[in-house]
């Protein structure tokens, strides 16, 4: 049986490019690019270069790329920053969204029991913050906005420009969650109004544990790691460089593949929402327009989402409820519950993430399982009759 990977926001495959990039770092060019030696050196001159072009690729300056190992520590260093710079001047209030990935969430959970205030922009049911609300929540001792420029579960884009503009006004940090846009659609930090900017390169078949935080200029970066010296005093420990290599060859491929592989991934994205909508009692979540192209979560009602996984894996078929992160425990996914969907409901969710090695042939598998399986779920549960009967759930 042919495996189809459609769980991408979760993780990528590594793209042959990426793959290629890496190599050369593992045995030839491995020299530490802190040691003054000729293959330290060389080592260092290649960190540099991969620097740059991660800058060019996101419209920034070189000086404002600093290498972590992912998303949730660039999330975790930015938020921080933003927090204890802004505590300084007295300023303890932070606002983000309701519907953050938890590398924010948590963190801004750590800072509540330090004191911070924390206000959480509702999502509405399509999953898109309000400027006019996030107008109205800054105050004089608003430290940071947080708000992530593509939701991980939903896929929803959120209005970073237009936010970001408000906060340049009111003279707040502005800090982006940029870790399931980069590599899908255009990302530029200067157009997009924002301070400060998350990545990870397993998103976008580069490797994992390799991400980027984008800092302006101007802004003192408090550290996470303390150590030696690399990355401009800022991160410690020696610069992984194979990832780092491949990370910014597969940011390139992704950059330059942008318009083609959306208009591709997201031909295949409506083909499967037009082969599943007409499930009775099924519902696409989030908004159908303001997307990125490759995300759809559904809802199935009368289904528990694990056994819904469990079956597709057995056609083969590798998807998620929602996060990761959720998986394994049986609450439904936050990011749903914040868009108003009913608890019941939440759990028979299902993420379908596709990538540009997706096909055709593998969407109309797709489309025919989840057909069988939501038929075959709905005849063994024991609330589907009752929801037909239109009888109240607990
Ligand atoms: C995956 C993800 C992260 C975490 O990135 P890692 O590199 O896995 O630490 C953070 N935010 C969002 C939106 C993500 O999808």
């Amino acid at each position: 049986m042919k495996t189809v990977y459609v769980d991408n926001a979760a993780t990528t495959r590594l793209s042959d490019a990426a793959m290629k990039a890496t190599m050369p770092f593992m045995q030839d060019i491995y020299g530490n690019p802190s040691s003054l030696h000729h293959i330290g050196q060389e080592a260092k001159e290649y960190l540099e270069d991969a620097r740059e072009r991660v800058a060019k690729c996101l419209g920034a300056l070189p000086s404002e790329i600093y290498f972590t190992s992912g998303g949730s520590e660039a999330d975790n260093q930015a938020i921080l920053t933003a927090a204890y710079n802004g505590e300084k001047k007295g300023k303890k209030h932070i606002i983000s969204s309701k519907f953050e990935h938890h590398a924010v969430l948590h963190t801004l959970e750590k800072l509540k029991r330090e004191g911070f205030e924390i206000t959480l922009l509702d999502v509405y049911s399509e999953g898109i913050v309000s400027a006019e609300d996030l107008k109205n929540a800054i105050r004089e001792d608003t430290a940071l906005v947080t708000i992530m420029t593509a939701n991980n579960e939903v896929g929803t884009l959120q209005p970073i420009k237009e936010l970001g503009e408000i906060c340049k006004e009111k003279g707040v940090i502005f800090h982006t969650d940029a870790v399931q846009a980069v590599g899908h659609i255009r990302v530029d930090v200067k157009d997009m109004n924002v301070d400060m900017l998350s990545v990870s390169a397993h998103k976008f078949h580069g490797p994992k544990g390799i991400g980027v935080l984008y800092c302006r200029k101007g802004i003192i970066l408090q550290n996470l790691i303390n150590g030696g010296a690399q990355e401009r005093n800022k991160r410690a420990g020696t610069e992984n460089l194979p990832a780092i290599m491949g990370m910014a060859a597969a940011m390139e491929e992704a950059n330059a593949k942008l318009d083609e592989n959306a208009k591709y991934i997201s031909a295949l994205r409506d083909k499967l929402i037009e082969g599943v909508k007409d499930i009775e009692r099924s519902r696409i979540n989030g908004d159908l327009e303001k997307r990125l192209p490759g995300t759809v979560n559904m809802c199935f009602e009368g289904i528990e989402g694990e056994s819904l996984l469990l079956l597709l894996d057995q056609a083969g078929i590798c998807a998620s409820s929602g996060s990761a992160c959720t998986s394994g425990s049986l609450d439904p996914s936050h990011v749903l519950l914040s868009m108003g969907i009913p608890v019941e409901v939440a759990h028979g969710s299902l993420r379908i993430s596709l990538s540009e090695y997706n096909t055709e042939e593998e969407i109309n598998h797709i489309i025919e399982t989840i057909h069988k399986v939501v038929v075959y779920l709905r005849s063994i549960s024991p609330v589907w009759e009752k929801i037909l009967k239109g009888e109240v759930i607990e």
